[in-house]
């Protein structure tokens, strides 16, 4: 071969793979003007790749305010009927923006209170099921009145039950939290105990119709077997995927009759979800744990997770009320808050039209569970900073965010669900 011919093919090699390059470039951009043009990612993130470490809890290309939505759909889930799905439809039959597996609807229930002029009653409901592009879905379980006590059951979820029907409007705000599944592959525990599985049948929707055979573990703690929602689909799902793996414990002695084999695929335990049945059944991996479900279980599994040795960062947990688990790197997180301006002193919250206080230390939570354990009645929605109904006014003093707020409150408010203080300060509360 002359030089010129070994020169011609050098120059040619070199042009075959700028052109590859640019081909595989202009097809990358192509195809996120197609999603930004679909509506499927936000702008702000693709312009802005800083931007997306910030908006990583909003839906993607979700709307602001409510949303009118029409239930097209009620279906109970279990057998004595305490658990009822609702299947929501956009009233303007727009498409619906995508949202993260794990994350909330909030509802603002207007109407359902006998008092005219009452304030609507605002509450959170997870999405349980994978995104649809014209429908979500929520499982609402039924809040009795608790046992021996004289106050009325539940407000809202007894009205979703029994007076919302097929064709009722609903105003919902869009998808929003913290707590929802990473879109790696990596192999993932979900938790879910009682109602707390709604965020996990998203999660595991989603991840079984989506990714590549994705290692899933489900841990699912109830009582007994009639509070089992949705079964049958946990089963089908098994069935058709050997990378995904179901332990059901049930807690009440008298559901010893059903433990053992009732199927091949999915394994019964008796007693709670505890470290020792993980420890026992989980191989050596670096699982992600995604933990939802009443408080007793969130404070006994998440330190014990980290006395395990899981990582801080892989532990990912949501309490659909009240529930202060105090973890050791939170406490050290919210410590930094306080002692911005008082290394010494104690920081002090007054509630002025309460007219209580109360010393704050770090570890203790947020400002909402601080007036909670003062018995100050605090409306509340999300506890994640999301649908604003604990904003409250500071009169005085400053709070700092242990996990920034995903709407701002109003000038000189705060919201106390993640709100704790910086200084001694004063609410109007
Ligand atoms: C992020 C998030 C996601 C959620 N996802 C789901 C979900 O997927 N499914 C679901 O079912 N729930 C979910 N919830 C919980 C839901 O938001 C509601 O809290 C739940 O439905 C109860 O609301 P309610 O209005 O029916 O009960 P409330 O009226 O808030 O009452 C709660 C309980 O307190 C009792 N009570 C009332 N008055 C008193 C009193 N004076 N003293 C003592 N007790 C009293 C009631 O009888 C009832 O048992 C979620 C919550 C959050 C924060």
């Amino acid at each position: 071969m002359s030089f010129l011919s070994l020169l011609l093919l050098i120059a040619a090699a070199i042009l075959l793979q700028i052109f590859v390059y640019v081909s595989i470039e202009f097809w990358r951009l192509w195809q996120t003007y197609e999603a930004l043009r679909n509506g499927s990612i936000s702008s702000e993130i693709v312009l802005n790749p800083e931007a997306s470490l910030k908006v990583t809890q909003l839906a993607p290309s979700a709307w602001i305010g409510n949303r009118t939505f029409t239930v097209e759909r009620k279906e109970h889930e279990d057998a004595l009927a305490q658990v009822c799905s609702f299947y929501l439809v956009p009233e303007d039959h727009k498409p619906l923006p995508p949202f993260f597996p794990g994350q909330f609807l909030t509802f603002q229930l207007e109407g359902m209170s006998a008092i005219k002029g009452a304030k609507p009653v605002i509450r959170c409901y997870s999405l349980s099921d994978a995104p649809h592009l014209n429908r979500y879905r929520i499982s609402v379980k039924r809040a009795p009145a608790p046992l021996g006590k004289e106050v009325s059951p539940g407000l809202a979820s007894n009205y979703l039950h029994d007076v919302v029907e097929v064709g009722s409007s609903l105003q919902v705000r869009a998808p929003a939290g913290h707590f929802f599944l990473d879109r790696s592959e990596g192999p993932v525990v979900l938790i879910g105990g009682g109602i707390g599985i709604t965020p996990m049948l998203s999660m595991l929707n989603w991840s079984l119709s989506s990714q590549n055979n994705r290692e899933i573990w489900l841990f699912y703690g109830v009582r007994n077997p009639s509070e089992l929602v949705m079964l049958q689909h946990l089963e089908t799902l098994a069935t058709a995927h050997p990378n995904f793996h179901v332990h059901i414990c049930l807690s009440d002695l008298n559901s010893e009759g059903f433990i053992g084999p009732r199927s091949q695929w999915i394994q019964y335990h008796q007693g709670q979800v505890d470290i020792g049945l993980l420890r026992s059944l989980l191989p050596l991996k670096p699982y992600h744990y995604y933990v939802c479900g009443p408080t007793p279980m969130l404070q006994s599994l998440v330190p014990a997770l980290e006395d395990w040795g899981v990582a801080d960062s892989r532990i990912h947990f949501e309490s659909f009320g009240p529930a202060s688990v105090s973890r050791k790197n939170h406490a050290m997180a919210t410590q930094g808050a306080a002692q911005t301006k008082h290394d010494s002193q104690p920081v002090v919250v007054t509630f002025a039209n309460s007219g209580k206080k109360a010393d704050w230390e770090p570890g203790m939570g947020s400002l909402l569970e601080l007036a909670e354990s003062l018995g100050i009645a605090i409306d509340s929605g999300c506890r994640s900073g999301s649908c604003g109904t604990c904003q409250t006014i500071i009169r005085s003093g400053a709070v700092a965010y242990s996990t920034a707020p995903i709407i701002d409150p109003e000038a000189g408010s705060c919201l106390l669900c993640v709100a704790t203080p910086q200084t001694s300060v004063t609410l109007e509360l």
